[in-house]
């Protein structure tokens, strides 16, 4: 297969003009050069116009089994009241309405343009929505419970979902997300960190996601403490370690090379240095950052400090779409926003570096599999405007390829 457009990105900072690229048949890049010319009966050839092809998007956070929730979970007074009404909406599904949702997320996330999945999944069912969707995934299968047994449990529970599927092409691979400080037990954390490591899986937290998160750590108070009395929890069990929520990960030996960290909203200068230190990556949700009216996320102290920040959507309960390029949209629009380039890249290489995939998603190049995103532009967009053009609102994603297969092209 031939696939052409206008533009190439083969990577952020690198667009190409009147580019092609050659896929052989087990999905893999062979060539990537200059336009030729193919006589009749030569292999198939796909040309998506005035277009740019770029390395396929990274949605490096999502939790597709709750793609169900859309507008149906109000951003409340705080996070916490939030997570109550969500917990009241979850509570009415079932495997089977949890995995529907999952597939219905994993269709739209494609149509979007995306090709590579940091999904988290609290019931296990979204694993095989990813297999069955043939897009690029980590499946981080989550640890949750203050309780004293659940560490035990959440073990038997991780070593039981841990490549319960089976993934024939390669695309599906699997990771541990012990929940957050707040929701997993000092036991719990070191068993998730522990089951990762002997299986060499990477890892993803919720960390200092909220104020009241950061309080909760701090002094063991706060509105999580009144929500965690509510549920249950045995809080009063829970000996606050009275640091922030990133030193605590530090101390319990979570922070690592492969660890994903998810939101890092409310980080001081010593949880910058923290993370730069062990080499882990952060996730960063614009929109779902938005929809909760946190203050500035840190993304530009994190990377000028040489932290990967990879864009995520988050769920649909905090979010309206499954939609990269509208993240990137939203980076773009900030008023610390990062160069266009640097925006290409967020959702594409870091994305990939922060889900692991660094050597096998997010460029494209002679002996990747591609794995590609197909942006519609405007016809009098010129080189040196590509990557910006791409987050203006006329840029629509127009096809999404994985390891050479078409996903989705959309149709005239
Ligand atoms: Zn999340």
């Amino acid at each position: 297969m031939i696939v052409r457009a206008r533009y190439l990105v083969t990577r952020a900072g690198d667009v190409v003009e009147n580019a092609e690229l050659r896929v052989d048949a087990a999905g893999r890049i062979t060539a990537v050069g200059r336009r030729t010319r193919y006589p009749s009966g030569g292999p198939e050839v796909i040309d998506f116009g005035d277009a740019a092809i770029l390395p396929g998007l990274v949605n490096a956070h999502v939790h597709l089994e709750l793609s169900g929730m859309r507008g149906r979970v109000p951003a409340g007074a705080d996070f916490t009241q939030w997570l109550r009404a969500l917990l009241a909406a979850r509570a009415n599904e079932t495997p089977a309405s949890l995995e529907a949702a999952s597939d219905a997320g994993v269709r739209e996330a494609v149509r979007a343009g995306t090709t590579t999945l940091g999904d988290i999944s609290t019931s296990g069912c979204s694993a095989r929505s990813l297999a069955r969707a043939h897009v690029r995934a980590l499946a981080f299968e989550e640890a949750i419970g203050l309780a004293t047994d659940a560490a035990e449990a959440g073990r038997a529970l991780l070593e039981s979902r841990i490549g319960a599927v089976p993934s024939k092409t390669g695309l599906l691979a699997w990771g541990v997300s012990p929940h957050a400080p707040y929701s997993v037990s000092r036991e719990l954390f070191r068993t998730a960190a522990a089951v990762a490591a002997a299986r060499r899986l990477p890892l993803a937290v919720h960390v200092s996601e909220t104020r009241e998160e950061v309080e909760f750590v701090k002094t063991g108070r706060g509105p999580f403490r009144e929500l965690l009395e509510d549920l249950g929890a045995p809080v009063d069990r829970f000996v606050p370690p009275r640091c922030t929520p990133v030193r605590y990960l530090h101390e319990l030996g979570v922070l690592g090379p492969s660890t994903l960290l998810v939101h890092a909203n409310y980080l001081d200068d010593d949880d910058v240095t923290l993370v730069r230190a062990a080499g882990s990556a952060v996730v960063f949700c614009p929109r779902s950052h938005r929809f909760f009216g946190h203050r500035d996320h840190p993304f530009a102290r994190l990377r000028r400090a040489g932290v990967t920040v990879a864009l995520g959507t988050d769920s649909l309960a905090s979010n309206d779409s499954l939609d990269v390029l509208a993240e990137m949209r939203a980076v773009a629009a900030l008023p610390n926003a990062p160069s266009p380039s640097e925006i290409v890249a967020m959702a594409t290489s870091a994305g990939a570096r922060a889900l692991g995939l660094g050597d096998r998603a997010g460029v494209i190049e002679v002996g990747r599999e591609a794995d590609l995103t197909a942006i519609a532009l405007p016809a009098d967009t010129r080189q040196r405007d590509v990557e910006e053009a791409i987050t203006h609102a006329a840029a629509r994603v127009v096809a999404t390829v994985v390891q050479g297969r078409l996903l989705f092209e959309e149709r005239n």
